[in-house]
C-alpha cells in the first residue's frame, strides 16, 4: 500500500507535465494553423490554469517524494533496530511467483505465499521448493521473470523491490550468522567441557581417584599464599604405608594396588569437605588441612592412623597388618613457604618410621626428640633446598631444648641489630649477623638432650660431644646458607680471642668479626638466663663478667662497644632488673 502512494504520486507529477506538453502542442502547431490564428488569446487565457495545475502537480509530486522518504527511512530504521524482517515494502502492483507463472494450483508449494518471489526459488519457479540462498542468486536478478514484471510498473517499486531484496540478503546472512553463532557456541561448550574433563584427568591420580602430585603442589602452593595473605593457619600430613614392599612382594601387585585404592577411599572419607587429600606418590599421601594447627591436625592422622591399621581385614589380608607412619607440619609455625612445609612433615615422617612406624609425628616435636647422627643426615638432606625457613624452625627448637625463652631470642636480636649499626655493617651483613645468633647453635639438633640439660659436671667423652655442635651447624647449614659469613660466624662463634678456644683455636683477628659478636652476645645470653648450674646474673654481675672476660674471651674493642649499649639500654629499662 505505501507502494501504491509513491507510486499515484508518480503519475500525478508526470500526467501533468504530459498535459501541459499536449496543450503546448496542439495550441501552437494544430489549433492555430488551423483556425488561422487568434487561439494566443485563448492561450494567454488559460496559462495561468495550466501553470497553475503544473506547480500544483509539481507541489503534490514533491510532497508524495518527501512522505515515501520518510517512510522509507522509517521502515529501514524499525527493520535494523526491531530486526522485524517481515518489514518490506509491499505493493499490490508487484506480482508475487505464482501470478506471474500462472500457477493455480493448490499443490504447489508456494501457491498463496504473496512474500516468495521468483529469485527465492531456485530454478523451479512455482514448482519447487525454495532451495539456495538468495544471495547468492541476487546477481541472477535482474533475469528473474517477476523482477523484470516489478521493475516495469516504477522507480518507486524498484526501491520497493530492492529494499525487500535487502531485507532477504540481511535475514539469510543473520541467519547464517545465527546457526554459525550456534554452532560455535555448541563446539565451544563441547571443548570446554572436553578440557574440563582433560584438566580434571590430568590432575588426577589414575588408580586411587585422589589428586594428584601436580596438583598437589600447585594446591599447596595456592593454599600458603591464601593463607600468608589472610592471616591463616593450615596443617600438611604425610603418610608413608609401613612395609608396604612385603604386600607386594607376597600377595602380588594387584593386592597391593587394592590396598592403595583403600586407603585413598578411606583417606577421603575420614577427612573434612575441608581438607584436601592426594597421592603424593607410590604408598605416599598427603592431606592438607586448612585452619587446622598442628597438635589438631596430629589427633586426625591418629585418628587415620587407627583406622588404617584395621584395614587388612576389608582388603582380606588376614597374614598381614597394615600399618601407616605419619609426619604433621603447619603453616606458620613450621615454615612459610610450600617447599619447607613439605620438607618438614618429611622431616617429621622420618622420624615417625625411626620410632619404629605406626606413628605420628609432628615436626616440633623433634626438638625433644634424640636423633642419632644417621637420622640428622638423612633430615638434613630432606631440609637441604628447604630454604631457611626450616632452618630458623630448628633454631627455634634448639632454643627450646636449651631452656632459652622467646623474649631472649628477641633481645639479641636487638642488641645484634644496634651492634651492626655501631659497626657501619651493611644490610646484607646485618641480616647475617641476626642470622647467625639464631642459628650459631643449631648443631646442637645433634647433641643428646640429656648431655644439653645436664646438671652436673659433664663427662669427658659428653663434653667432646657437645663440642662437635659448631661442625654439625656447618654441616646442616652449608646448602642453605651462601653467606660465607654467616657459616665463619657458626662455626667459630666458640673461638677466644686468647686463642684457647675451639675448634680451631683461631685467635684475635683470625676469628671472623661476626663470630666474635655471635661469642659476645651468645656469652650475654648465657649470663642472664637461668641454667642448670647457676641462677640468672645482674645486669650489673653480667657488665662485671664481660669486663672480665675482655681480652682473653672476647674482642675488647667489641666488649667496651656492648657494655655501653647494655648501660644505654638500662638506662631505658629495656632489660629486666634482675
Ligand atoms: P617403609 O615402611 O619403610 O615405608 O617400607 P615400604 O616397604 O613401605 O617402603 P619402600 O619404599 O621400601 O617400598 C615402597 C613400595 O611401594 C615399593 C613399590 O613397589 C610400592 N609401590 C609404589 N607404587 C605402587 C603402586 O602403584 N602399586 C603397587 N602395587 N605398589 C606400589
Ligand atoms: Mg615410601
Ligand atoms: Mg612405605
Amino acid at each position: 500500500m505505501r507502494a501504491f502512494m509513491l507510486r499515484k504520486s508518480m503519475l500525478y507529477g508526470s500526467s501533468g507535465a504530459l498535459l501541459g506538453a499536449v496543450y503546448a502542442f496542439l495550441a501552437v502547431y494544430v489549433f492555430n494553423p488551423v483556425i488561422g490564428g487568434g487561439l494566443e488569446k485563448v492561450h494567454l487565457l488559460l496559462a495561468p490554469f495550466m501553470l497553475g495545475t503544473l506547480a500544483y502537480l509539481l507541489g503534490r509530486h514533491a510532497e508524495v517524494l518527501e512522505k515515501a522518504k520518510r517512510r522509507f527511512s522509517d521502515l529501514t530504521h524499525q527493520a535494523i533496530t526491531e530486526r522485524h524482517w517481515s518489514v518490506g515494502f509491499e505493493d499490490d502492483y508487484i506480482p508475487t511467483c505464482w501470478e506471474v507463472k500462472k500457477c493455480e494450483n493448490t499443490g504447489c508449494p508456494v501457491y498463496g505465499r504473496h512474500h516468495l518471489r521468483c529469485w527465492l526459488i531456485a530454478g523451479t519457479f512455482c514448482r519447487g521448493e525454495v532451495q539456495g540462498h538468495f544471495a547468492q542468486k541476487l546477481g541472477n536478478c535482474a533475469k528473474c521473470e517477476v523482477y523484470q514484471t516489478a521493475m516495469a510498473h516504477d522507480p518507486v517499486s524498484e526501491i520497493g523491490e530492492n529494499f525487500n531484496n535487502l531485507m532477504w540478503v540481511l535475514r539469510e546472512k543473520e541467519d547464517m550468522l545465527g546457526s554459525a553463532h550456534n554452532e560455535l557456541q555448541g563446539q565451544y561448550k563441547e571443548l570446554e567441557q572436553l578440557h574440563k574433563i582433560a584438566k580434571e584427568m590430568a590432575g588426577t591420580d589414575g588408580l586411587t581417584g585422589l589428586k594428584n602430585h601436580g596438583h598437589f603442589q600447585r594446591y599447596l602452593k595456592k593454599e600458603i599464599e591464601r593463607a600468608a595473605r589472610y592471616d591463616r593457619i593450615l596443617s600438611l600430613v604425610m603418610i608413608d604405608l609401613d612395609n608396604f614392599k612385603q604386600v607386594n612382594d607376597e600377595f602380588g601387585h594387584q593386592k597391593g594396588d587394592a590396598v592403595l585404592c583403600h586407603v585413598g577411599r578411606l583417606i577421603s572419607s575420614e577427612i573434612r569437605d575441608t581438607d584436601y587429600a592426594a597421592r603424593y606418590g607410590g604408598e605416599e599421601f598427603v592431606v592438607i588441612m586448612p585452619e587446622v594447627r598442628g597438635p589438631e591436625a596430629v589427633e586426625a592422622a591418629d585418628r587415620l592412623r587407627r583406622r588404617i591399621e584395621t584395614l587388612h581385614k576389608q582388603v582380606d589380608l588376614p597374614e598381614f597388618q597394615t600399618a601407616a607412619s605419619f609426619g604433621v607440619a603447619d603453616f606458620p609455625d613450621c615454615a612459610t613457604d610450600s617447599n619447607s612445609l613439605i620438607a618438614a612433615a618429611d622431616g617429621a615422617l622420618l622420624f615417625a618410621k625411626r620410632q619404629g612406624r605406626n606413628w605420628v609425628a609432628y615436626f616440633r616435636d623433634l626438638s625433644t626428640a634424640e636423633l642419632s647422627n644417621d637420622d640428622l643426615d638423612k633430615l638434613n638432606s630432606r631440609l637441604c633446598g628447604a630454604g631457611f625457613n626450616t632452618i630458623h624452625v630448628l633454631a627455634a627448637a634448639v632454643d627450646a631444648r636449651d631452656n632459652y625463652p622467646e623474649s631472649n631470642r628477641k633481645e639479641l636480636t636487638h642488641f645484634a641489630v644496634e651492634m651492626a649499626k655501631r659497626l657501619d655493617f651493611k644490610q646484607d651483613q646485618a641480616e647475617a649477623l641476626d642470622l647467625a645468633i639464631r642459628l650459631h647453635d643449631i648443631g646442637k639438633i645433634g647433641v643428646p638432650s640429656k648431655v644439653l640439660k645436664k646438671k652436673e659436671k659433664l663427662l669427658p667423652e659428653e663434653l667432646a660431644l657437645l663440642r662437635r655442635h659448631p661442625q654439625m651447624g656447618k654441616q646442616i647449614l652449608q646448602e642453605a646458607a651462601q653467606i660465607r659469613d654467616l657459616i665463619a660466624a657458626v662455626l667459630y662463634h666458640h673461638e677466644r680471642w686468647d686463642g684457647k678456644g675451639y675448634p680451631d683455636g683461631l685467635r684475635e683477628e683470625q676469628i671472623p668479626l661476626m663470630a666474635r659478636m655471635v661469642g659476645i652476645i651468645d656469652a650475654y645470653r648465657a649470663m642472664r638466663s637461668d641454667r642448670p648450674y647457676r641462677k640468672a646474673l645482674t645486669v650489673k654481675e653480667t657488665i662485671a663478667e664481660l669486663k672480665k672476660g675482655s681480652g682473653s674471651q672476647f674482642d675488647p674493642g667489641l666488649v667496651e662497644i656492648f657494655i655501653q649499649l647494655i648501660r644505654e639500654e638500662g638506662g631505658k629499662n629495656l632489660l629486666r632488673a634482675v
